[in-house]
């Protein structure tokens, strides 16, 4: 079995085995592209790593030291050679890009030998020792395992004696004597000399990223992205060039385009003199590419040229590292960028008009699940508001939140529930916990590409980066800007699009879509087979829904209409009704402030249809709570025991008491309500239809279908069709006004999926409740379960994901399709659609797609990803 290949013997489709680093690097060299020589260890390897016990195997062995000779021999140098060195990076790179997550090795090859034949070679002992003393470092801490906090310390002791405050005045001397030092630390630490045998420093490197594709860090970012664990990391050796040969010499990192805004225009940063990792670890803060033009026009214009050629090569925007080496420009690796959704949708959109790409690629190109960044608040910029700090405008959104300054208290408070913006000088892989728990990130270090701006970039996290105007000081928990002190839990709003910080919390507004965006979704609509609608409540919601492009209402819940604080009095007096006379009472109070809303919503959806679904109450969610009323009721009972209100009180707590239900959910709500008291049912409907007559009135279309909840006998549905039909006639004649409407059903319990070919008899058309539906298959309370154990579920894999999020689809699914199977055996016209919660999920919406459901209804916010998800779905 092969387990190493040369650059050039590889390809780019060969990610599974190279990785995606590896595979670029091989698809680079045999492009053409200036890329150092070097050599791929597999994914494969990684395996046979862990399948002996985290030993290399003896072939694996043979075939790196074939593939070192092979590189010695291109390069014309040899490993540990004292009079010509070659010196390589030994890098992680697995099939997913894990950015930070695993660890890199430069410099390997150099021993005390090899250091002396370098700043000979150089004529730059100075860099040569400075090179010696970041591989002791880097190799100590990554291979080692000793806390590169002891070489730091050690460092910046050394620099103070000396009366320095920045590295670059240390001289070769002085770094002589660090490297003296470090050798003391890794004794100290690891009771062995540090390793001299260039070989041996491979082997023991390669080891190291092996096993870092176990660690903690690498394990949390899979499990959070979702990578499978058995992949296995390949292993990138690769010569070294080197960025810090002097002034005309230096390393950066460029996206092809803004990474931010999707700009066509070269974007990123360099910093002359340097290596790559002072770039990344945004210790120096570096310079725009811009500047680059003006310090070295001819790398810049071989740069900008090699840029065309990789973005026409990979069709897509490119994430690329590079050196320049004594006026030479090197590509160290190239990637398809990460990138914010605004910038992935006018990307892929100028990409169509550029002719990189045809549509259909451009809607593979965004990412669905990112389209909730686009569709986040922002601040208000019609308001006052006074800018405090200024940073790098790094991942867009902006946000509100308490202070916190580390990844932990992010956490702690985050999971109370708390808004908190983690500030911090930079971010670092064992940062993501709190990156996840906050609201966004503020970093007074790094730049565009630092730890922070990726990561929060990939969470649609608003992120500021690089605000050196903030003055952190993490033992008293504070920062200053100036005069002003902003403490720990003082409320701050950032801008993540402009880079700007302010106090208190500053008024947001609602996103509109862009032009980019707006013809990305008219393409997505082009090629969906599958309808979009939105859960919609109120006019309000409609027309969001509306304006997003929903093509109609798949569930209105009526009972939502209710939530209202002037009605809920009402909706519980109905409830608590003891008679037909006191229920029709309310009944008839209620009856204008629904008919209000549906003519509300009637208008906004301008002759689409729209689902109303008749009252489906657990009832415990309008009652008074039963504890506080017993409450209420004993503190009466003490102080005044004849009053009327007591009186009241304990009627009402007796009710409360009867109506009271060990599991509501499965109680009585849905049309178990309307099969009691019929009069609800009849008040909604009188309500729908003398709104539609209102609408008609003034010359505008009106389609309702009326949705009768949680049905699981056909009789249920028989019963309840009747009182809507007999209703509908009453108040059509009433008003002289026919309106053309439709009657359905939810299919929320097994029994209805499974007998659905009775249910259709009743039906014009069947709506998937898939909420209800999960929770009546699983068993699951819908309520609970998240809470008490499901997150462990998932954890430990029991559940591949939380199926009321993701669908079930070996489960629930199956009801689905059997439901819609049997529907259409009784009914070939039946319409299907569903409205749960997974109507706005992709998975979910290309399994819908797939057994020929006529649409998904979504709440507002998420049409537009629907409609994406939907035409990829069908490509
Ligand atoms: C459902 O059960 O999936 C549904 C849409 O109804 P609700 O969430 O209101 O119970
Ligand atoms: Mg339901």
């Amino acid at each position: 079995e092969k387990f190493v290949y040369l650059f050039h013997e590889g390809n780019g489709n060969m990610k599974e085995t190279l990785g995606g680093k590896g595979a670029n690097l091989a698809e680079m060299t045999r492009i053409g592209l200036p890329v150092p020589f070097g050599f791929t260890i597999s994914t494969q390897a990684c395996n046979a790593f862990y399948n002996s016990g985290k030993i290399i195997p003896k072939e694996v062995e043979k075939q790196i030291l074939e593939a070192l000779n092979l590189l010695e021999e291109k390069m014309g140098k040899k490993l540990g050679d004292p009079n010509n060195p070659l010196l390589v990076s030994v890098r992680s790179g697995s099939v997913f890009s894990m950015p930070g997550m695993m660890d890199t090795i430069l410099n390997l090859g150099m021993n005390d030998e090899t250091v002396i034949g370098l700043a000979k070679l150089t004529n730059n002992p100075r860099f040569a020792y400075d090179s010696y003393r970041r591989f002791i470092q880097m190799f100590s801490n990554v291979v080692l395992e000793i806390d590169s906090y002891f070489f730091e310390q050690f460092l910046e002791e050394k620099r103070e004696l000396k009366g320095y405050t920045s590295d670059p005045e240390m001289t070769a001397e002085d770094w002589q004597e660090v490297i003296k030092g470090y050798k003391e630390i890794v004794k100290q630490h690891k009771k062995i000399d540090f390793p001299q045998d260039p070989k041996e420093q491979l082997f023991l490197a390669i080891h190291a990223v092996f096993k870092s594709w176990n660690n903690q860090r690498a394990i949390v970012y899979r499990r959070l992205n979702k990578i499978p664990d058995h992949l296995g990391t390949a292993v990138n050796v690769q010569s070294m060039v080197f960025g810090n040969m002097g002034d005309d010499s230096g390393t950066g990192v460029a996206f092809t385009r803004n990474p931010s805004t999707g700009e066509r225009i070269l974007y990123g940063e360099y910093l002359m003199n340097a290596q790559g990792e002072d770039v990344v670890a945004g210790i120096r803060t570096p310079q725009p590419i811009a500047t680059l033009k003006e310090e070295m026009p001819s790398v810049y214009q071989q740069f900008e040229d090699t840029c065309q050629l990789l973005e026409q090569h990979y069709k897509d925007m490119q994430d690329i590292e590079f050196t320049v080496e004594r006026g030479k420009l090197f590509i160290l690796q190239t990637r398809n960028g990460k990138r914010t959704a605004q910038a992935a949708i006018r990307i892929a959109v100028e990409m169509v008009k550029e002719g990189i790409i045809d549509k259909k690629t451009a809607l593979m190109r965004v990412d669905s699940d990112q389209l909730n960044q686009l569709l986040h608040r922002r601040i208000d910029d019609t308001v006052d508001k006074k800018v405090l700090a200024k940073g790098l405008p790094a991942s867009p959104g902006a946000a509100t939140g308490m202070v916190v300054f580390s990844a932990d208290e992010a956490e702690q408070l985050g999971n109370d529930g708390k808004k908190v913006i983690l500030v911090s000088p930079e971010t670092t892989p064992d940062d993501i916990h709190g990156m996840v728990a906050a609201q966004a990130i503020l970093t007074s270090r790094g730049g565009m590409t630092s730890h922070a701006a990726v990561v929060a970039r990939g969470m649609g996290k608003a992120c500021i980066c690089g605000c050196e105007a903030i003055k952190i000081d993490m033992k008293n928990k504070q920062f200053t800007v100036g005069d002003t002190i902003v403490k720990y839990g003082d409320v701050i709003t950032v801008d993540g699009s402009t880079g700007e910080i302010m106090l208190g919390e500053i008024p947001m507004i609602d996103p509109e879509l862009s032009e980019e965006f707006q013809l990305l979704l008219s393409w997505a609509d082009e090629v969906r087979k599958i309808g979009v609608r939105a859960n919609a409540d109120t006019p309000e919601d409609a027309k969001k829904a509306f304006e997003f492009g929903a093509s109609g209402i798949g569930l209105c819940r009526t009972e939502h209409m209710f939530m209202d604080l002037k009605r809920i009095p009402i909706v519980q007096k109905m409830i608590l009704a003891e008679s037909y006379s006191e229920r029709m009472e309310a009944l008839e109070q209620l009856l204008p402030m629904q008919q209000g809303d549906f003519e509300g919503i009637f208008e906004a959806m301008q002759g689409h249809p729209v689902t109303i679904r008749l009252l489906d109450p657990p009832l415990h969610e309008f009652l008074p709570n039963k504890e506080e009323l017993l409450v209420e009721v004993t503190k009466l009972q003490m102080t005044d025991s004849q009053s009327d209100e007591l009186k009241m009180k304990e009627q009402l707590l007796k009710k409360v008491r009867q109506l009271d239900e060990f599991n509501p959910m499965l109680g009585h709500r849905g049309c178990r309500l309307g099969m009691i008291y019929p009069e609800i049912y009849e008040m909604q409907v009188k309500a729908i239809f003398y709104a539609a007559a209102k609408i008609a009135e003034k010359g505008m279309k009106v389609k309702p279908e009326i949705m009768i909840p949680l049905v699981g006998h056909v009789n249920e549905l028989k019963q309840m069709r009747q009182l809507v039909v007999d209703t509908a006639m009453t108040i059509q004649e009433e008003t002289g006004k026919v309106t053309e409407y439709t009657i359905g059903t939810m299919i929320e319990v097994p029994r209805a999926a499974l007998t659905a070919d009775q249910i259709a008899e009743e039906a014009d058309f069947f709506s998937f409740g898939t909420n209800d539906l999960t929770q009546t298959t699983f068993g699951y309370s819908r309520d609970d379960a998240e809470g008490k154990f499901l997150q462990a579920y998932i954890d430990n894999k029991v559940l591949p994901e939380n199926p009321f999020a993701v669908l079930d689809q070996d489960g629930v699914g199956k009801l689905v399709e059997t439901g819609v199977k049997l529907g259409r055996s009784t009914k070939a016209s039946l319409k299907t659609g569903i409205c749960g919660e997974h109507g706005g999920e992709k998975n979910s919406i290309d399994f819908f797609y797939r057994i020929g459901l006529d649409y998904v209804s979504c709440s507002p916010y998420r049409v537009p990803l629907a409609r994406l998800a939907a035409a990829q779905a069908t490509i």
